[in-house]
């Protein structure tokens, strides 16, 4: 377990089959190349990606697969090129593990749009060096790249930090691309994961923040995150009202809906970005879009802003909130996100699994 040329034995939690639910595997993590980072995880999030990858919602999962992709942890091995990390630093890893950092995406910081067979995944990848499947950061420790390895601040506790690698970075990025700050008006349709992320990275940069939710019963809270408003997407009168009024709709709704009530929301101009996985849309009339609707989408961040986003929210004092559960607690843990029932990421505690 100690030297750099072994491989190391790792538990894990992983999906067999759609319907298997997450239980307890062995995993091997590879012996570290000269560019690799050892990572003793301390904590994952729960993203509702994990879910939807873990059931095969969007096709394409291959099966066994270890979910996982908000990762922190400590540095207790390096490979003997690397110099970005040393042994014993608080790092990070969100959602890629690699991408070819030559092409012209990569060049411009977009790694997560390599045009080089795209980003390696940090689960259900596959590995450009050795064809392996990557396995996710429900685990006891990881192997990567030392380029795709984040540094965390050190005002950033662990467990918080956890969801700013993909709901963080996820909501930062469209904010940012679309240049939001002081007379923005944006707003978050789903108050989840990455929707409370974006109410509060997008108040941080000065935007006026309206929450869209089904859900009456987070009115208070949306104010309590730093919205100055809640539209309840239910009431069509009041959806009416607001026709033509944001900058903005981030939409992180993950399921099939109908977008076309949210572009409706948009002044001349405004975007309208899905960040939620939905997979089809149901069809739009041109119509709608002739009103000068942009409507868009926007896959996580590039490493280097995925680092100025951890700066940025240690700096402001930005974090998730989170409630921490043992690796165990896995299945009730998807029910409860699946019924929108969590407020707002789950984190699990890895020493669960390593003392299990
Ligand atoms: P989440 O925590 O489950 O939050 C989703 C929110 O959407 C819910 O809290 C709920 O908010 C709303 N919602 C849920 N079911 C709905 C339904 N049937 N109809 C309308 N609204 C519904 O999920 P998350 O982790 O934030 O992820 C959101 C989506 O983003 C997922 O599809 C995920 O795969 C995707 N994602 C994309 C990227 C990317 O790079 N683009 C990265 C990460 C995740 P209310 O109760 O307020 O309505
Ligand atoms: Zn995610």
């Amino acid at each position: 377990m100690t030297t750099a040329t072994n491989e190391y034995p790792t538990k894990a939690y992983g999906a067999t089959a759609p319907d298997s639910g997450v239980g307890p595997m062995q995993i091997t993590r590879r012996g570290l190349r000269h560019d690799d980072v050892l990572i003793e995880i301390t904590h994952c999030g729960i993203c509702h990606s994990d879910l939807h990858s873990a059931r095969n919602d969007w096709g394409g999962t291959t099966y066994p697969i270890v979910p996982g992709h908000e990762i922190v942890g400590t540095v207790s091995a390096i490979g003997d090129s690397v110099t970005r990390h040393a042994v014993g630093d608080r790092v990070a890893i969100g959602c890629m593990v690699d991408s070819c950092l030559e092409c012209s995406h990569c060049e411009a910081d977009l790694e997560q749009y390599c045009k080089s067979g795209g980003m390696t995944g940090t689960y259900n990848g596959t590995d450009r060096r050795d064809g392996t499947q990557t396995f996710g950061g429900y685990s006891e420790r990881i192997v990567c790249r030392e380029e795709f390895v984040l540094r965390l601040p050190a005002s950033l506790p662990s467990a918080e930090a956890a969801p700013l690698l993909c709901a963080g970075i996820t909501s930062y990025s469209p904010l940012r691309t679309w240049k939001v700050g002081p007379g923005s008006k944006v707003a978050v349709a789903g108050l989840g994961g990455l929707g409370h992320m974006g109410v509060k990275l997008a108040a941080a940069m000065g935007a006026e923040v309206t929450v869209l939710s089904r859900s009456e019963s987070k009115r208070d809270d949306a104010a309590k995150l730093g919205a100055h408003a809640f539209l309840n997407t239910e009431d069509k009168a009041a959806m009416k009202a607001a026709r033509g009024t944001f900058d903005m709709v981030l939409n992180t709704i993950p399921v099939r809906h109908d977008v076309v009530p949210y572009l409706h929301l948009l002044r001349i101009d405004g975007v309208q970005v899905l960040v939620g996985l939905i997979g089809p849309m149901p069809e739009i009339h041109t119509g709608v879009l002739l009103g000068r609707k942009v409507l868009t989408g926007s896959g996580i961040g590039g490493l280097a802003e995925t680092q100025e986003m951890l700066d940025f929210c240690a700096e402001k004092n930005i974090l998730p909130e989170i409630e921490v559960i043992a690796m165990q607690d896995i299945a009730a843990a998807y029910d409860r996100m699946e019924a929108s029932d969590i407020k707002y990421r789950f984190v699990i505690d890895m020493e669960s699994l390593r003392a299990a």
